[in-house]
């Protein structure tokens, strides 16, 4: 008997386009649609191209090309966070109306020579939220720890966590942890899955949960694939982008990254028979319980994804 869809869970898989797919985005891409498809619910792309000083909108169909070519589609129309700002400012008109958002005019100099995190300066100033002028939330957040699917209990102890963050930028451009929860509560997500170099963002983002009222959602941190400590793979340091050509040989690699052993996966020479199998075999604690991941070149496995410069 065919198993009903599991309307309680919607995962995600929300990429900027700042770059080309690389292995970690690959893995997480991949990690995210095993354990919707395994819980037998839905799977969404969307693009967060947010911050548009560093997204390059051409690169928005190859990033959901490739991830077609390695059998990873969008079970919604996908959605483009640059195409929701009026949905983003109403939220920001809300929490205006609710005094919890305040105008700031610091400059970083000026919030540096006051104390090592924003103090709260302008929350009583009333300023006028103009041009030059950012947006922060009058934070009062509680939430410190979470139990993280993989990783267990987490404490987060980070500035971001307590401090007057920015919601809205000088150039009015949203920032990533409002946006984020804005599209999370409004697509229904339930469960998110993603790289652990977000990890420290989560209590803040439980937080902006509960100022919408919006219920808690499950997380799952996947362990950064680095070349070596601190050395994370990344747009910004020239990972190799994944080349869809080769989406079989892609999946086999980001799946022995995730747990699976090469014996279980070598004899499979289709995509789809090798995801149904992925779906079926998929156990989240099979993922290193790890907030790095180092993965070298000299592994057959792994060389593909890691170009020369980076790899010496
Ligand atoms: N857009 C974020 C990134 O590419 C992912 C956001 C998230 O998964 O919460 O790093």
């Amino acid at each position: 008997m065919a198993i009903p869809p599991n309307t309680e869970y919607k995962g995600r898989f929300a990429p900027s386009p700042s770059g080309l797919l690389h292995f970690g985005s690959l893995v997480c891409a991949v990690a995210s649609y095993l354990d919707a498809k395994a819980n037998h619910g839905k799977w969404l792309i969307r693009i967060e191209d947010i911050d548009t000083q560093r997204c390059r909108p051409e690169l928005h169909s190859v990033i959901i090309d490739s991830l077609a070519s390695h059998g990873l589609l969008s079970d919604e129309v996908i959605l483009t966070q640059s195409l929701e700002l009026d949905r983003y400012e109403n939220a920001l008109e809300q929490l205006s109306k609710r005094n919890l958002i305040y105008a700031c005019d610091c400059s970083r100099k000026q919030i540096k020579s006051r104390s090592p995190h924003y103090d709260g300066y302008c929350s009583a100033r009333n300023l006028s939220f103009t041009q030059g002028r950012a947006l922060r939330l009058n934070n009062k957040n509680t939430y410190e720890h979470f139990v993280d699917r993989i990783l267990g209990p987490c404490y987060i102890e980070n500035s971001m966590n307590i401090e007057d963050i920015i919601l809205k930028r000088t150039d009015h451009c949203f920032a990533y942890n409002l946006v984020v929860v804005l599209d999370d509560i409004y697509q229904g997500i339930s469960h998110v899955v993603r790289g652990a170099d977000l990890l420290e963002t989560t209590t803040l983002q439980m937080y902006l949960h509960r100022i919408f009222d919006a219920p808690l959602l499950q997380y799952a941190h996947i362990p950064v694939a680095s070349t070596k400590p601190g050395f994370k793979l990344s747009k910004q340091n020239h990972a190799k982008e994944i080349d869809p050509k080769k989406a079989l040989n892609n999946l086999v690699s980001a799946l022995i990254y995730l747990g699976f052993s090469h014996e279980q996966l070598k004899a499979f020479e289709k995509i789809e028979t090798l995801l149904c199998f992925a779906i079926d075999q998929w156990r989240i604690n099979l993922v290193a319980k790890e907030r790095e991941f180092i993965i070298s070149g000299a592994n057959d496995v792994y060389s593909d994804f890691i170009s020369e410069s980076l790899a010496n």
